[in-house]
């Protein structure tokens, strides 16, 4: 039972308002379905929208966010609940080991490196956790392109490129493509080299 899933996105203000619509309509169905949402406790970008969307539904908001930026006054206030970490990297994998699930919805270097994390880590079967992007307006269309470089020239396993995530288009359909994931146990990292 999927009960906490993280949400790595934008921290800017100013971006097109459809990708801020998008965060606030994912926010606000996991929170109508009882799922607390997980992210870096941003008060501004995406993540002020994501935190909104759920909060309108009673959600629970659970921030993670490092000392330094608590000491920046970044941390965003209408969490419910804020959990602060030594380090960026403490936060990361904090998140992931809380959570169900990671979505990625459009953002800046800092998401992308969040999003590769993930990949990374279950790439080498440290987590087996589903990954979901939403593709809002085709954001993420140069990245696969790019990941489709990687399998096609043999960088990235093609099992990898075509199973360790789900790519759809609107945050309505994340919650089934969170069901629908393939079960991927640490054995998927041997399988992966001979295939
Ligand atoms: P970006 O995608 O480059 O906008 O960065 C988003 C990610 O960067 C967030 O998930 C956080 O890890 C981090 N981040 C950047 N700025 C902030 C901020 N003001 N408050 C909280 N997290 C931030």
């Amino acid at each position: 039972m999927i009960q906490r899933v993280a949400v790595y996105c934008s921290a800017s203000d100013g971006v097109p308002q459809p990708y801020n619509d998008a965060a606030y309509r994912l926010g606000r169905l996991l929170a109508e379905a009882g799922i607390e949402v997980v992210y870096g406790d941003g008060g501004i970008g995406l993540m002020k929208w994501l935190a909104e969307g759920a909060l309108s539904a009673g959600g629970k908001v659970t921030g993670v966010i490092p000392q330094f930026m608590v000491e920046q006054g970044w941390n965003n206030p209408r969490s419910t609940q804020t959990i602060v970490t030594a380090s960026m990297h403490e936060r990361k994998a904090a998140i992931t080991r809380m959570v169900d699930a990671m979505v990625a919805l459009p953002g800046g270097v800092g998401t992308m490196e969040e999003l590769f994390e993930c990949l990374t880590w279950k790439q080498l079967g440290l987590h087996g956790k589903p990954i979901v992007i939403v593709n809002t307006d085709g954001f993420f269309n140069p990245i696969l392109a790019a990941l489709d470089k990687m399998a096609s020239e043999r960088f990235m396993q093609p099992v990898h490129r075509n199973e360790m995530f789900t790519v759809v288009s609107e945050p309505e359909q994340v919650l089934s493509a969170i069901a629908a994931a393939r079960t991927w146990g640490e054995n998927m990292r041997d399988q992966a080299r001979t295939v």
